[in-house]
């Protein structure tokens, strides 16, 4: 039993990607000499994306760094807010309705619901967008500039964690869910012939996608939507904005 070893200590937060009997602590790892801090935190499950500080034995280490034996590794969260010069995301096929609820809150959000993965890391690195996915492979695709792992099963959580993690600037009902692209004030008159009459009868004030044309206004529809937007919007800053 004189293999070397080093040990690996995971944060807290970090601990949903280890495997369940490696949850509760630190965790034993080989340390050949040839495997890199960065493949050592990969094989136990814990994307780059979202490991933070590096740390052997206190010191700061890079993900090149080759543990030896005894080594205490300790690997942190990527620490939050996550700054981004700018605020940009492309999403994965698997998160439509977040696509829609960010774009709610006017975050640049593109989604396509036929996108493959090639395509994603493609886009992601072209436009300088953050690759957000619950697929931890996807994250390790070496030729990605830039990932996250979405936390959270509900659209509603994963949007509280998006803009808690990246606070991105909110400008609410200035993008059109369906496709992303700016929306600008319009005359009731200009679009009355598409209207429902009730809808006619009952709305004063529109506004119009400029790049698919589809028409907006504020109903009871957009109620619960606002709601959604207003919790997740206190959620991500708990000590308010006043
Ligand atoms: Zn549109």
């Amino acid at each position: 039993m004189n293999q070397a070893q080093a040990v690996v200590i995971v944060a807290a937060e970090l601990r949903l990607f280890l495997r369940p009997g490696r949850r509760g602590g630190p965790v034993a790892v080989a340390a050949d000499g040839t495997s890199s801090l960065g493949h050592v935190v990969e094989s136990l499950g814990v994307p780059l994306t979202e490991a933070g500080r590096l740390l052997v034995n206190g010191e700061l280490a890079a993900p090149g760094y080759r543990p030896r034996n005894s080594d205490v590794v300790r690997v942190e969260a990527v620490r939050r807010p996550q700054r981004l010069t700018s605020a940009r995301f492309v999403l994965d096929v698997h998160l439509g309705t977040l696509a829609r609820r960010l774009r709610l809150a006017g975050v640049d959000t593109a989604y396509a619901n036929d996108a493959g993965d090639d395509a994603l890391i493609e886009q992601a690195n072209a436009e300088r967008r953050v690759l957000l996915t619950q697929d931890r492979v996807l994250l390790r695709r070496r030729a990605l500039w830039l990932g996250a792992y979405v936390r959270g099963a509900r659209p509603d959580d994963q949007l509280r964690d998006v803009l808690d993690r990246f606070k991105p600037p909110l400008a609410p009902w200035t993008r059109c869910p369906a496709c992303n692209g700016p929306l600008s004030p319009v005359a009731k008159a200009a679009v009355a012939p598409m209207l429902p009459p009730g809808t006619r009868r009952t709305y004063q004030t529109f506004s119009r996608c400029r790049t698919c044309g589809q028409v907006y206004w504020h109903g009871a529809h957009a109620k619960r939507l606002e709601q959604i937007i207003d919790s997740a919007v206190r959620a991500a800053s708990p000590r308010g904005n006043r």
